[in-house]
């Protein structure tokens, strides 16, 4: 690897983002809306809205392999292909599991797409806002550290978000899934509807809600600036939407930070580490290796923001080594790297429900009615585990596959196929997971990844907590069921690794105690203060929501204290 010497005025900007995900975008997009020349550094390809999704329109019998990943692909990349979206006309946007080797020192399913875009081009765009008790429910349970911020600091922050991306949901007036700026929700089928009226009258702490999710059910001028469109319900949303009608930083943010003026946009470009100024004491730039040269180029700025999602900016800060942060950027409380936490996505219940034979639904609705958490909201309940979980549920009709499953033949087996088959239900968990500080990541001393960057291990699990928590939600989602009259119910426990909930959070997290934490309550670290981190890594606990929402948030909040900060001198 060669140190590139050009001229550093050449390489110099405002301020940095490293990472061009959902809150990589954001940030860029805000700093860029105050005026703020931003380089955005992507390690992966650029990846154009539209031009860029080759799948986003084929029909079924264009699909190559029927959208299925062939055996011999599936082989060599055993992680990846545990993602239920991986497949045929998604492939593009993921990474392979040889691409960036990593240290299981116990099983992580981490999940990654390393374009323009990360992640936000693959997300199932649900997401609820955390409410104060989902803020408050760590420190008051003593299950984590008291949050920096409440709930009314970060409201007008996720209003701001919802406002631009477009957020569809029903205002339900719940206490603990506060409600946003929405758009019109999707409609819950005559299952759904049916099964809202008895659980809300059988308990009188259990709503069924519309999930709430990033799609334009209707086009405001906000997003008709942006150039996007009309969701149309196909449900081939992990292809790309060429309309742009679910959010994505393609469609959206980064276009936006173009049309600005002030962004510089670097593919190709994988971030090393920071640049620690020991005179100066603050953050100077980065260390960028080219993803296809290797060549090694340092861009500089007044400040930086990491969002290279939650492990990555986690591992960037502890490559971050000088003689003031020997063992990475910001660490002189120990916790970098540690309390990871990620959602429990184990426990999943289903059945069978008699009748509504006469009823269908229009469309591929993109998302289901969701339960908010009724266990351990406004205190510790009578429970043996710690933490709160919400349900996901929907119900469908079977596809023509019921048709197959007897021995009908011929002109019988056609009438059959067309006809939609019977009503089923299901239910699975997002459960909250306890910070622990064993559950960690770390860098490895001896084995590096392709551009020369130490491996990445990871040590994280699930433990006992988790275990009760699925067997309190398997036991109350089948008495829900039995109430609604579903038949056949099962119950199942996938035993999956954590990583494949792909809501990995924690490494830097947010506290008011810098000998406990990393960065503080405006996501800065608390001993560089010029480099902020807006992404899942800051998070001082996991709630039970969806959490990517809650990053553009912080991302947006961040952003613009920082821009406030730039123009009083203080960074
Ligand atoms: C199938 C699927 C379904 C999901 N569903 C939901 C959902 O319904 N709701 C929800 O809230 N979340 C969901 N998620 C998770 C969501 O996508 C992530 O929480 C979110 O994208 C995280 O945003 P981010 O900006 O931290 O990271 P990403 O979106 O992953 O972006 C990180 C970017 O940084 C780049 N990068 C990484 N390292 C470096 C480096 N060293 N240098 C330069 N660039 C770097 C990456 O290439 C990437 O482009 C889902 C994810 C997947 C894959």
């Amino acid at each position: 690897m060669n140190i590139n010497g050009k001229a550093e005025q050449n390489n110099t900007y405002d301020a940095i983002v490293v990472g061009s995900g959902i809150s990589g975008g954001f940030a860029a997009k805000e700093l860029c809306d105050n005026g703020i020349k931003t380089l955005l550094l992507e390690r992966g390809r650029p990846v154009k809205h539209r031009e860029d999704y080759p799948t986003a329109t084929l029909d079924p019998w264009e699909e190559e392999n029927a959208g299925r990943i062939p055996q011999d692909v599936q082989e060599k990349n055993p992680i990846i292909s545990r993602c239920y979206a991986f497949n045929k006309n998604t492939e593009h946007f993921f990474l392979k599991d040889e691409e960036q080797p990593y240290i299981q020192e116990k099983p992580f399913d981490w999940i990654r797409a390393y374009v323009e875009g990360g992640k936000s081009l693959l997300w199932a765009r649900g997401g609820q806002r955390f409410s104060k008790y989902d803020f408050e429910g760590p420190a008051r349970d003593g299950y984590g550290i008291e949050w920096p911020i409440t709930y009314d600091e970060l409201d007008p922050w996720y209003t701001h978000v919802e406002h631009f991306v477009g957020w569809s949901g029903s205002k339900d007036g719940i206490e603990h899934l506060p409600d946003g700026d929405f758009l019109p929700p999707f409609e819950m089928n005559c299952v759904e509807k049916d099964m809202k009226k008895r659980i809300e009258s059988a308990y009188s702490d259990r709503y069924l809600v519309h999930g709430r999710c990033a799609h334009l059910t209707e086009v405001r001028d906000i997003h008709r600036e942006q150039g996007r469109g009309l969701c149309l319900a196909r449900n081939l949303c992990y292809r790309g939407c060429p309309y742009g009608a679910y959010f994505s930083s393609n469609s959206s943010t980064i276009p936006w930070a173009e049309k600005t003026g002030n962004l510089t946009k670097k593919t190709h470009s994988v971030v090393h580490s920071v640049i620690y100024d020991e005179e100066q004491g603050k953050a100077t730039g980065v260390r960028v290796v080219d993803a296809i040269t290797k060549e090694m180029t340092e861009y500089y700025a007044r400040i930086i923001f990491l969002n290279a999602s939650a492990l990555n900016s986690t591992a960037i800060l502890l490559n971050s080594k000088s003689n003031r942060f020997p063992d990475g950027l910001g660490n002189d409380s120990g916790t970098l790297g540690r309390y990871v936490a990620f959602h429990n996505y184990r426990g999943r219940l289903g059945g069978r429900v008699e009748g509504y034979e006469d009823g269908y639904y229009f469309g591929r609705r993109p998302t289901g009615p969701i339960m908010p958490p009724f266990r351990n909201v406004f205190q510790q309940d009578d429970v043996d585990f710690q933490g709160k979980y919400l349900v996901s549920t929907g119900a469908s009709r079977q596809g023509w596959g019921h048709a197959i499953n007897d021995s009908t033949i011929g002109t019988e087996l056609k009438k059959k196929v067309a006809e939609p088959g019977p009503w089923s239900v299901y239910m699975s968990i997002q459960g909250e997971t306890i910070p622990k500080y064993d559950n960690h990541i770390r860098l490895s001393d001896d084995e590096t990844d392709p551009w020369g960057i130490p491996q990445l291990i990871t040590s994280v699990d699930y433990d006992d907590n988790d275990d009760k928590m699925i067997k309190d939600f398997l036991e109350q989602g089948e008495e829900m069921l039995d109430t609604m009259g579903v038949t056949d119910i099962w119950t199942s426990d996938s035993e999956q690794a954590p990583g494949l909930d792909i809501h990995e959070m924690g490494g830097a997290r947010m506290g008011k105690d810098p000998s406990n934490s990393v960065l503080n309550r405006w996501n800065q670290v608390h001993s560089c203060k010029n480099v902020f981190v807006t992404d899942g890594a800051c998070m001082s606990s996991v709630a039970e929501q969806n959490p990517s929402l809650t990053f553009m948030a912080f991302t947006a909040r961040a952003a613009n204290y920082a821009a406030e900060e730039m123009k009083k001198g203080n960074l």
